[in-house]
């Protein structure tokens, strides 16, 4: 028999989007693999939804002290685990950014764009998944079904408590951890940070949902992000893969 893990488990979750607001994107991700993944401690993991076009533009001017190739490395090391973040970052419901709806085979474009993307760079494809603007319709969710093994999506509110079986939905081969809330436009401000996600009433497990920026002095709210993550650091949390958070 399997011997239960009795440690803290936590699964951080980070968007890789193309742009926020002007935001120093490669710095903050250097900051992050430089800086950040280290205080997690041994052998920690964390998922890494990845946009294309921050991708494109993080190999092209991300390599100031080796970032790109440092993020590439720990890739290929499985120390992070890529999600599909599609390659535009369109609103696919329209909503979030007022706009319409993304056609069913646009949306599929998007997806294999940057599962190719993923192919050539890091000779892997993403078992994860997060709509850009966590909004997704039925419909998408019935293309992810066949592709992807975790599904990021829904908005994980601050106030929440989890009950276990509802932050994780199992079905036949995929995972939904959420709580499945739809993001609406008014619902999301620029200084709700999303790492306050973080969820310390929990019974030991906790989902952490951030920006790698968010981490960032180039962030108004950088100091409560690492605030809180250094409660969790206290707290002798595992930051594990989703594969490990689901079944430990
Ligand atoms: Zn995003």
């Amino acid at each position: 028999m399997k011997k239960r893990n009795l440690n803290k488990l936590a699964l951080l979750i980070l968007d890789f989007d193309p742009e926020h607001h002007g935001r120093h994107l490669n710095e903050a991700m250097t900051y992050f693999i430089d800086e950040v993944y280290p205080l997690l401690g041994q052998d920690a993991k964390c998922v890494v939804n990845i946009c294309g076009l921050a991708l494109l533009h993080y190999k092209r001017y991300g390599n100031r002290n080796d970032g790109f190739k440092k993020f590439k490395k720990m890739i290929l090391e499985g120390k992070i685990i890529i999600g599909n973040h599609s390659f535009m970052h369109y609103d696919f419901t329209g909503g979030f950014l007022q706009r319409e709806e993304t056609p069913l085979s646009e949306i599929l474009v998007e997806l294999c764009r940057l599962d190719e993307l993923c192919g050539e760079e890091f000779l892997m494809y993403p078992n994860c998944y997060r709509a850009p603007y966590f909004n997704i319709n039925e419909d998408t969710r019935q293309l992810l079904r066949d592709r992807f093994r975790f599904d990021f999506n829904g908005y994980i509110k601050i106030s929440s408590v989890y009950e276990e079986d509802k932050v994780i939905e199992k079905g036949d081969r995929n995972y939904r951890i959420n709580t499945n809330i739809v993001l609406d436009s008014q619902s999301w401000q620029e200084d709700i940070a999303t790492p306050s996600q973080v969820d310390l009433e929990r019974i030991g497990r906790y989902v952490v949902s951030a920006h790698p920026y968010e981490f960032h002095s180039s962030c108004n709210s950088y100091k409560e992000t690492n605030e809180n993550l250094k409660l969790l650091l206290n707290e002798r949390i595992v930051f594990v893969s989703p594969e490990d958070f689901i079944v430990n």
